[in-house]
């Protein structure tokens, strides 16, 4: 009978962490409900508007962007009452390439958390469009056709006929979508559906919520970006429809390449046919995306985006449905249905650094990571506040300071403290993640030390 106890925990802890690393059926089900025909709706649908320019005609009932914009508005509320749909809106002044004074307003659906609705993944996508009469001039950016931060707009070099089916019709249908099927399903964590606009006079209505979210210390863990998600072909004739790039910023263990990681890990995991391509640079080279403002703000953001793109179609009124593939936007959202579903659905991730308690740097942070008592070994400890109730526990990550990607994983069980025999410090990067008895994932929070402090010397 002694024996009995222990033996049921063990059984037990064996179930639990029997789920580690397999599917979760909800997380599987929202990836299986992405549907094409919905997508290929909504691209023609966006497609109709003609333009969805930021100076287009506001009023109209069916054209330019005003109509688009509340065509959007309506959909969302139409998906869910859970859903809280509304405008996040600005006036601009005249500067740059905003050519006139002018009112933007991205577009906001809110479907809040139930553990942790304080802690918010946002999805965005951007809805206006550009394409201009003849090329635009300004530096060089690489040829493709995107304006670079110098070329100046002009209304008489405006088309009246702005399809931006792939840009970013397509990263709209993800936003869409998605807010579409999610909505059907409750999230620990808040799940924030924005379609952006004025991307493309410079990431203008991207800045100012970046801005505005800083500004109220809202608590963004992470930002998926989907710009270009529309063709799969380059110009040169390259085919590819299974792969999706993720740009993520430096350095190698910033938040934002933790979160690229993740995507590449759980949208393989229940979307193998796909393949996540990560590219470690912050975007594409001498271009821009609605990432970057937050991460200019220090949130993690990523940019998902094809390697396929036909730049004679980008900005001009050949970015039409006919030159999309709903097919490839369906797939490169069904990559981002995983990995969202999984954050929002995951516990925290834990914290690996503390304040200095004595000394000169009193009070600035360290991580948690030391040589244990041998001093050949590596000693991690972690905090998290407020564990939520499914926790399972804890899993260190570990690899080699040159590997791009996390090499080796051990679940350690719900402790605070890890200490690993004879392993080095020195040329292991190590991290930790958080996951739940239904085999959800945190982001791993990787172990950074600190810049050394300059050393102050005086002479004589
Ligand atoms: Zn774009």
């Amino acid at each position: 009978m002694k024996l009995r106890l222990p033996l049921l925990a063990a059984m037990a802890a064996v179930c639990a962490s029997a789920q580690y690393k397999s599917v979760n059926p909800t997380v599987k089900k929202i990836v299986d409900q992405v549907s094409e025909e919905r997508v290929t709706a909504i691209m023609k649908k966006l497609e109709s508007f003609d333009t969805r320019n930021v100076f287009s005609d506001d009023d109209n009932p069916t054209k330019g962007v005003g109509a688009a914009r509340r065509w959007i508005f309506q959909q969302f509320q139409s998906y869910s009452p859970r859903l809280q749909v509304r405008f996040d809106s600005y006036k601009v002044k005249k500067k740059g390439r905003i050519i006139r004074d002018v009112e933007l307003h991205n577009i906001v659906a809110v479907l809040p958390g139930t553990t942790n609705p304080e802690r918010q993944f946002i999805i965005s996508g951007h809805y206006d469009t550009l394409a201009t009469l003849r090329p635009l001039t300004g530096t060089p950016d690489g040829g493709s056709g995107q304006p670079s931060p110098d070329s100046q707009f002009s209304l008489e070099n405006l088309s009246p006929i702005a399809p931006g089916v792939s840009d970013d019709g397509s990263g709209t249908a993800a936003v869409m979508e998605l807010a579409h099927v999610m909505s059907q399903y409750e999230f620990e964590k808040t799940i924030v559906f924005i379609a952006f606009t004025a991307e493309e006079e410079g990431l203008i209505g991207s800045s100012l919520y970046a801005r505005k979210a800083r500004g109220e210390n809202q608590i963004i863990d992470g930002v998926l970006n989907n710009d270009i998600i529309g063709t799969e072909v380059s110009g040169n004739g390259r085919i590819d429809n299974s792969s999706l790039w993720v740009f993520s910023e430096d350095p190698d263990d910033s938040p934002s390449r933790e979160l690229a990681r993740y995507v590449k890990e759980v949208s393989e995991r229940y979307y193998p046919s796909f393949k996540i391509d990560l590219v470690f640079r912050a975007d594409r080279l001498g271009r821009g995306g609605d990432h970057t403002p937050f991460n200019q703000e220090g949130y993690c953001a990523v940019r998902l985006t094809t390697p396929n793109e036909t730049y004679a179609n980008q900005h001009t009124p050949t970015d039409t449905f006919a030159n999309a593939s709903p097919s490839y936007t369906t797939r490169a959202i069904r990559a981002n249905a995983a990995a969202l579903a999984s954050l929002a659905l995951a516990p925290k991730a834990p914290v690996t650094n503390e304040p200095i308690k004595t000394g000169p740097r009193k009070g600035q942070p360290t991580t948690m990571l030391g040589r244990g008592k041998s001093r050949y070994d590596a000693a991690l400890r972690w905090t998290n506040e407020n564990p939520e109730p499914d926790l399972l526990g804890y899993v260190v990550v570990m690899r080699k300071s040159t590997s791009p990607d996390w090499e080796r994983e051990i679940f350690v069980g719900n402790v605070n403290q890890y200490t690993l025999k004879d392993v080095s410090i020195d040329d292991v990067v190590f991290g930790v993640k958080a996951v739940d008895k239904d085999g959800n994932e945190s982001l791993v929070t990787p172990y950074v030390p600190g810049p050394r402090a300059k050393a102050e010397i005086e002479t004589y």
